[in-house]
């Protein structure tokens, strides 16, 4: 359960105005019309993962991609960088 995360009520369009519709994992423009599964589409990101104990508030959430925020998942863009293996393994591993 990661309830235990929940601090407050976020608002997506909030979260967007306040980040002026930019995304912060690129640093691009999010098209504001785009809908999901658009991969320019709006979405919020937790700059500390819920999974690895950020809180659900204004303050850890901020605008990204779709697609930008699909790539960086539950990981932190560090942690991303420095573990090329959470990335290459999606092979076909174990398979006997
Ligand atoms: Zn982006």
């Amino acid at each position: 359960m990661l309830q235990a995360a929940y601090v407050e009520d976020v608002n997506r369009f909030a979260v967007f105005d306040r980040d002026d519709w930019n995304c912060y994992l690129c640093d691009g423009a999010i098209d504001q019309d785009a809908v999901v599964p658009h991969p320019q589409a709006a979405t919020i990101d937790h700059v500390v993962a819920l999974a690895v104990g950020g809180e659900h508030s204004m303050a850890n959430v901020r605008a990204a991609h779709f697609l930008c925020n699909a790539i960086k998942g539950d990981r932190t863009i560090k942690g991303l960088l420095t573990r090329p293996d959470l990335l290459a393994n999606q092979g076909v591993g174990g398979v006997s």
